[in-house]
């Protein structure tokens, strides 16, 4: 622990005071940008009304936005006036350009790969799915998937790899999404890999890597139920458990572009052992592998070499439902420990929503009424009523929008750097 010896404030009288934001962060967001990113979520909006809503005057609107017609990413539309009944001139909006950029996103898993083609204005293009033998792949293996479900969905769409731009891919694990370094990830056999590049050189488009939590809640922030919140939790449970963070209508991903790692903080001391390594872990008694481990000893089943995970936890939650008292209580129990969790997160981040995703939420006995209460009663009280709990039981093709969103953003960020805007002066 670094211990420092801090002057006194105030007495040097040329260090500033007031946080250090870099000129060009989140406060200061080009002004294009905010154009383009309003168009955008809106779908349709006449000039006028981004003028108001951005607070600038209809005169810079109208320069940047023919900028961007010009640029290909913008369009005008006709759309009807409120109460014209068709008569006269129909009003002018604007709207992202479809066709203007494709992408993929793609979530490879434990069970399946999964991969989406959207358009520029995130349209459904194309969808595909091919399930796959669990297990870690060596990188030439992953990236061959990869190859092999580009191919598949671009067939899908009539398309070529070529004709996208930019591709999102999502993986389980520790994921430096910056710098496109997979750190440890259950698909993968190696470990510290730069994904990014290596995808990149393989497929011959710019790829950009993320932890799947992050993805499926960048799928809630851009298509679902966190588009109009500013703070909100998505907690995954599925292999392990994850966990997403939308601060101030951004992901947030902490100081090393890590964070967020739910399933390994601890509700245990020197509890049971984690896939991590350590002992004590959410994950370690939430997580499917930590239900089929309870299933094997306390229902005195053998798990066979090769057997699916799946076969088993289906197998216990058909006991669960037939009224075993012991398949029953290991998913209440595992229920208790994700109240611990949860209520940890309200008490850390007090969030507006907290959205529960991922396959396991098929199975109901993890948030059942008394799990739910459990959570409120370990969630400080302040008179204030607890933040709502959402259950999305969708499936994998959620995870790939994400990772089309990933893509997408990358993508508009690069047209509309302020380094392009210099270099076109
Ligand atoms: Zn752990």
């Amino acid at each position: 622990m670094m211990v420092r010896d801090p002057k006194e404030p105030g007495t040097d009288d040329h260090r500033g005071c007031g946080p250090l934001i870099a000129p060009l962060s989140e406060q200061t967001r080009p002004l294009r940008q905010q154009v383009f990113e309003r168009v955008r979520a809106a779908g349709l909006i006449p000039r006028v009304q981004l003028a108001k809503e951005l607070a600038v005057s209809p005169a810079s609107v109208t320069t940047i936005t023919q900028e961007l017609i010009e640029a290909g990413l913008i369009e005008e539309v006709a759309a009807p006036r409120d109460g014209d009944q068709g008569r006269g001139r129909p009003a002018v909006a604007l709207g992202v350009r479809s066709g203007a950029h494709l992408v993929a996103g793609m979530k490879l898993s434990d069970r399946e790969h999964t991969a989406v083609i959207v358009d520029f204005s995130g349209r459904l293009i194309a969808d595909d799915v091919i399930s796959r033998r669990p297990g870690a792949m060596s990188l030439p293996e992953l990236l061959a998937a990869m190859d092999t479900l580009l191919t598949r969905v671009c067939a899908k769409a009539g398309l070529t790899p070529r004709d996208l731009t930019a591709i999102g891919l999502g993986v389980p694990g520790f994921v430096d999404c910056e710098q496109g370094m997979v750190l440890w990830s259950s698909v993968l056999v190696e470990r510290g890999v730069a994904l990014s590049q290596a995808a990149s050189a393989r497929l011959g488009l710019p790829v950009h890597v993320d932890n799947d939590a992050n993805l499926v809640t960048l799928a809630e922030l851009w298509f679902g139920a966190g588009r109009a919140l500013s703070d909100f939790a998505v907690v995954t449970i599925e292999h392990g458990v994850g966990m997403g963070f939308v601060l101030n209508h951004r992901i947030y991903r902490g100081a090393k572009g890590l964070g967020m790692e739910l399933g390994h903080t601890k509700v245990q001391l020197d509890g049971a052992l984690c896939r991590c390594g350590q002992r004590g872990c959410l994950e370690a008694y939430v997580a499917d592998y930590a239900l089929a481990r309870e299933a094997t000893t306390a229902l005195n089943w053998s798990h066979k070499e090769g057997q699916s995970i799946n076969v088993l936890l289906e197998s216990l939650y058909d006991h669960a439902k037939a009224g075993n008292t012991a398949a029953r209580s290991i998913f209440r129990r595992a229920g208790r420990y994700l109240a611990v969790g949860l209520s940890n997160v309200v008490n850390l981040f007090d969030p507006s929503l907290i959205i529960l995703s991922g396959e396991r939420m098929r199975y109901d006995y993890l948030y059942a009424a008394e799990t739910l209460a459990e959570m409120e009663h370990l969630a400080i009280s302040t008179g204030r009523p607890k933040p709502p709990i959402e259950i999305h039981a969708w499936g994998d093709l959620l995870w790939a929008h994400g990772a089309a969103a990933l893509a997408l953003s990358e993508v508009s960020e690069r047209l509309l750097a302020p380094s392009r805007e210099i270099a076109a002066q």
